[in-house]
């Protein structure tokens, strides 16, 4: 029997999407294990009704504390006293950039085994067992633990379900350690380009350093206008941190996991790093003037060309098709 800890990100009412991911796949391991998945939430006067609702994606309790959102050490404080105040096993984070930070300081806290970049979980003999693609993602190596284990998943790895039910909320007050008042935030605003959602597109058109500069991102807004209906433009780390594209749209191994229908590479490599996020892809087309460029090797249908040329001509086609 194990105890899972779930980490749930909060921020203005809203509990993030990998956490309520992290929880559901915590309580469907606890079940397999005859333990309990629970809940820690850290934010400022969050109401006991809100942080109850965490039951219905399957925690049993939720360890409410009061402290800073956004900041791992404040977590890392609450997540090691509740572990080994209630002999809890396991703790588990849904990813994204907060996840890796609190559970690499949890692990260091606990002395403890960690996992990152998870994609899933399997129980043997009642502990578990962490499953992580290596090599490129050729290979999906399996860590176990001797004791205590940190599992924190890749960006959408674990899907939340709802379930039903409410969770007990229980009062916590961790001592901070020395360390946790030396990060403060100093200012927190929407980002630019938030908005893009690539994560729910149909079609992506992904452009990449081929394009040029800034402007060559007007090319594939045509062309994904072209296509219409649930399609976005994406990119590739090389631009987003160039500042041609914002990082809501990057897609990659420190960007989002994405898996259209249809993803048109426009000037892109296809590094390793970029490829993890975008493999899973049904169809995969790229245009790049070198015919050696790795992400030919990982396309269904690969086009040896200028994108200046080529894109504009696709766009014409796929209008005139469409009727638009
Ligand atoms: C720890 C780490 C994490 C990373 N995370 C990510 C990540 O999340 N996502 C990510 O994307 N990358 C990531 N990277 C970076 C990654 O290694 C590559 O550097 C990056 O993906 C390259 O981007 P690119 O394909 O746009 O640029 P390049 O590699 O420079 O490729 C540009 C391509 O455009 C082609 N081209 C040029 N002009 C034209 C033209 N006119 N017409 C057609 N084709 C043309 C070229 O032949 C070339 O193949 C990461 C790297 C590290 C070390």
């Amino acid at each position: 029997m194990a105890d899972i800890l779930i980490y749930a990100l909060h921020h203005e009412g809203t509990f993030n999407k990998n956490s309520l991911g992290a929880i559901t796949e915590g309580a469907r391991l606890a079940a397999e294990t005859g333990g309990q998945a629970h809940a820690v939430v850290v934010g400022q006067e969050i109401p006991d009704a809100l942080a109850a609702t965490l039951g219905d994606y399957g925690a049993a309790k939720v360890f409410k504390a009061e402290g800073p959102e956004g900041l791992a050490q404040p977590v890392v404080d609450v997540m090691a006293q509740v572990m080994e105040e209630n002999g809890v096993q396991y703790a588990l984070f849904g990813g994204g950039l907060v996840g890796f930070e609190a559970g690499a300081g949890l692990a260091a806290r606990l002395r403890a085994g960690v996992t990152m970049e998870v994609t899933g979980v399997i129980v043997e003999d009642g502990k578990l067992i962490a499953q992580r693609p290596i090599l490129g993602d050729s290979a999906i190596s399996q860590s176990r633990y001797r004791d205590k284990g940190i599992i924190v998943g890749r960006l959408n790895a674990f899907e939340a379900k709802t379930s039903g039910g409410s969770a007990e909320v229980v009062a916590v007050e961790a001592e901070p350690s020395p360390q946790a008042a030396r990060a403060v935030i100093v200012s927190r605003g929407e980002q630019r380009g938030a908005d893009v959602d690539i994560e729910g597109a149909g079609t992506l058109v992904a452009g990449g350093r081929g394009l040029g500069n800034a402007d060559g991102f007007g090319l594939l807004e045509e062309l994904a206008r072209a296509f219409g209906g649930n399609t976005a433009v994406a990119a590739t780390r090389a631009v987003v941190d160039a500042g041609w594209y914002p990082y809501a749209g990057q897609i990659g191994q420190t960007g989002k996991t994405v898996a259209p229908k249809l993803y048109l590479a426009a000037g892109i490599s296809g590094a390793i790093q970029h490829k993890v996020g975008m493999q899973s892809s049904e169809n995969i087309v790229a245009i790049n003037k070198d015919a050696n460029a790795p992400i030919f090797e990982f396309s269904d249908l690969g086009v040896v060309g200028d994108l200046n040329k080529i894109v504009p001509k696709l766009t014409e086609a796929i209008a005139a098709k469409r009727g638009a």
